[in-house]
């Protein structure tokens, strides 16, 4: 693995997920209904998609706690998901969406990324460690034998893996058991 994805991937914030004290949720998913996202960092559409999907069922089941502020600029504005490793939801970035496109524009628009950070001494370690021009990161981490998302998620996440290998609904598809949201 290269170096500097190996500095990227250390450099993620790491919010472990907490076991649900309650009943989980249903596995009601959502669906992408968006134009198809490019590859990212590797990533396929399908790849993103189900993280994706993974993540919102984990935020809902409150096993993936999301911060006050931008993990960027500290804003309290609506917060969404951003990975740059997308088979690790304990790893995800939760960013305004100021500082989302920012991030995903870096290549054409440096500046605007660096603009970001309010306070550019506090800036969080994995702004500098992100790549400055398209990477394979993807490729990387199975090379290096980094588990599949569904693979990493733990025990009692076994109704949503076994939803998602079970039949092939997972992939934002509209199957049956999907809500539109
Ligand atoms: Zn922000």
């Amino acid at each position: 693995m290269d170096s500097a994805v190996r500095a990227l991937i250390e450099a993620l914030p790491f919010r472990p997920l907490v076991r649900p004290q309650t009943l989980l949720p249903p596995i009601i998913l959502r669906v992408w209904r968006w134009r198809p996202l490019k590859p990212y960092n590797g990533f396929s559409h399908a790849e993103r998609v189900l993280n994706w999907q993974v993540s919102d069922w984990l935020r809902c089941a409150g096993a993936l706690l999301a911060p006050d502020v931008c993990d960027l600029c500290r804003a309290s504005a609506p917060l969404g998901l951003h990975a740059e490793d997308y088979t690790d939801p304990e790893r995800a970035m939760f960013l305004c969406q100021d500082c989302h496109f920012a991030v995903h524009r870096r290549f054409s628009v440096p500046a605007a990324l660096a603009e970001r950070a309010r306070a550019p001494d506090a800036a969080p370690p994995w702004i500098a460690a992100l790549p400055s021009s398209p990477t394979d990161v993807a490729t990387q981490l199975r090379r290096a034998g980094y588990p599949e998302l569904l693979d990493r998620l733990p025990p009692w996440c076994e109704p949503l893996v076994t939803h998602f290998r079970s039949d092939h609904r997972g992939k934002g598809d509209g199957g049956s058991n999907l809500v539109e949201q």
